[in-house]
């Protein structure tokens, strides 16, 4: 009988590092050896959990006693042509990676998330969204075609026009590994962009502001001050974002060295140790101080004036203070992000702030996203908004925090809403069901059946709502 090595037994945990389990670490580097953990997993009686960079938040990248077939050695480019900006990669490369590769031929990824730090196929595991989603939709729309190992034993070609590649794209990890990914990268003139920050008093002006720049701007995304009340309820700062159609520095702008993000913050403090400083601000009274102090610094500093910046220092603003996540040790954090179609919007966020107030449960970071509908087997966007909400977890308030989140999911799903895995840590089965609908689980079990008849595939996520 085949018997694992113990060598391999590593805690995983998720990015919040509030769900963690133990398991067997395997880090393949080849389609053979992805296959011979599928074999392995049966062999054995165990489970398989695929795990890309581990940037989901909560428990969708761990499984106790599982195998966890850890994605990312599997990173070498296929091809790349810098005449179309077709790129052809294993799926372990990065979207740091991504924009390594395309930026000097004039080419950046047409989606991104808030860390370049994703592997695509965890990315696409999520279907991940950027700032630009109401303009192009998600991660997957941008995909000509992948190949996805099946724990069944197939090496499959999907494509748009496959009925699968709509599960496979969005389904958790759940239905098989994607090995390799074609992607058109956009088209850039210029490394920077132009960027409008707007400075807005309450959520009327949000929303307002969404709707003023929505027809032109490629990118839109705003910081929410959940401190804020009665009449300052929902203040904030907005930003718009455009590509430069031409720019005289382009060559300068285009260069790598160009986008590296500073190694200090205002010339001289050494963003290593800001952790260790956001730490110590790190609770109820001094969050209330610096998202005040954020918004009154937006209120003056810039305002309705634009400037130029980076597309990584705009992209990736959280890359920006390495380690910030460790501000939240020992507990960690969750991130709750919940999609609201447009007319709701206003009431459903300003009412899930209402109800963090009262519990004094403020999320320390809230951001408003603008969406439009995706066609994935395991939606979560909507024509709409999202608002995404960071929570500190302690030893004393893990109960309470999960009912406010219960509380805010009833509002959400009473306006037609929706929820994204990446960022779930608190969802119900009967949550997960009520947003998915029946017709999409049969869809996902009947796809699930055909991938992985034995049922290799699970995760944290999927156990705690029952969708293995
Ligand atoms: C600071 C920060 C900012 C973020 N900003 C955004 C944002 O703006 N927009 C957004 O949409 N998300 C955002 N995210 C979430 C992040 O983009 C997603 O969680 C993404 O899925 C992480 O990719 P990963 O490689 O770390 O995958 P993991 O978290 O390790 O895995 C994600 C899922 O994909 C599955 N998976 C992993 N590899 C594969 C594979 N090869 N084939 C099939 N399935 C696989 C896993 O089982 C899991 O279910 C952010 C996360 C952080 C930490």
């Amino acid at each position: 009988m085949t018997v694992l090595d113990p060598a391999r037994i590593a805690r995983v945990s998720g990015f919040g590092f509030t769900a963690s389990a133990d398991g067997y670490v395997y880090r393949p580097t080849s389609v053979d050896e992805v296959r011979r953990v599928f074999e392995l997993a049966r062999e054995t009686g165990r489970h398989v959990v695929l795990r890309g960079a581990g940037r989901s938040y909560g428990d969708a990248n761990i499984g106790a006693e599982a195998l966890v077939l850890d994605c990312q050695r599997m990173r070498r480019v296929l091809s790349w042509d810098p005449a179309s900006g077709v790129l052809d990669v294993e799926a372990g490369a990065t979207i740091q990676d991504l924009w390594k590769i395309g930026l000097e031929d004039g080419y950046w990824p047409p989606v991104v998330s808030g860390t370049m730090a994703p592997t695509l196929g965890g990315a696409l595991g999520m279907n991940i969204h950027g700032k630009n989603a109401y303009r192009v939709g998600t991660l997957g729309d941008q995909v000509l075609d992948l190949d996805v190992l099946t724990p069944a034993g197939d090496l499959l070609t999907l494509t748009p026009d496959d009925d699968d590649f709509y599960a496979v794209v969005s389904g958790a990890g759940l239905l098989g590994a994607i090995v390799r990914v074609r992607i058109k990268l956009k088209e850039v003139h210029s490394g920077d962009v132009r960027v409008l920050p707007v400075a807005c008093r309450n959520w009327d002006e949000q929303f307002r502001t969404f709707e003023e720049y929505e027809p032109d701007a490629d990118y839109m995304v705003s910081w929410v001050d959940c401190f804020g009340r009665g009449k300052q309820a929902g203040r904030g700062s907005f930003h718009a974002a455009w590509y430069l159609a031409d720019d005289a520095s382009a060559a300068a702008t285009l260069r790598l060295d160009h986008q590296e993000l500073p190694d200090t913050i205002l010339g001289f403090f050494p963003k290593s140790v800001v952790w260790r400083v956001l730490r110590k601000l790190n609770n109820r009274t001094g969050m209330h101080f610096l998202n005040w102090a954020k918004y009154k610094a937006g209120t003056v500093l810039g305002d309705g004036k634009p400037l130029h910046q980076s597309l990584v220092a705009f992209s990736f603003l959280l890359d920006f203070v390495p380690n910030w996540q460790k501000a939240y040790e020992p507990y960690g954090f969750i991130q709750y992000q919940s999609f609201v179609p447009r007319e709701q919007a206003p009431r459903v966020f300003a009412a899930q702030v209402r109800l963090q107030q009262e519990a004094r449960l403020e999320s320390y970071l809230g951001v408003l996203k603008r969406h439009r509908p995706d066609r994935f087997l395991f939606r979560h966007a909507v024509d709409g908004y999202s608002l995404a909400l960071d929570f500190k977890v302690t030893r004393g308030n893990r109960e309470r925090l999960w009912n406010l989140c219960h509380r805010m999911n009833d509002l959400v799903l009473e306006a037609g809403g929706r929820f994204y895995f990446a960022k779930d840590s608190t969802l119900r089965p009967q949550d997960a069901s009520a947003f998915l609908g029946e017709e999409a689980l049969a869809r996902f079990r009947e796809v699930k059946a055909r991938y992985d008849p034995d049922a290799l595939l699970t995760s944290g996520l999927a156990q705690r709502l029952d969708l293995v």
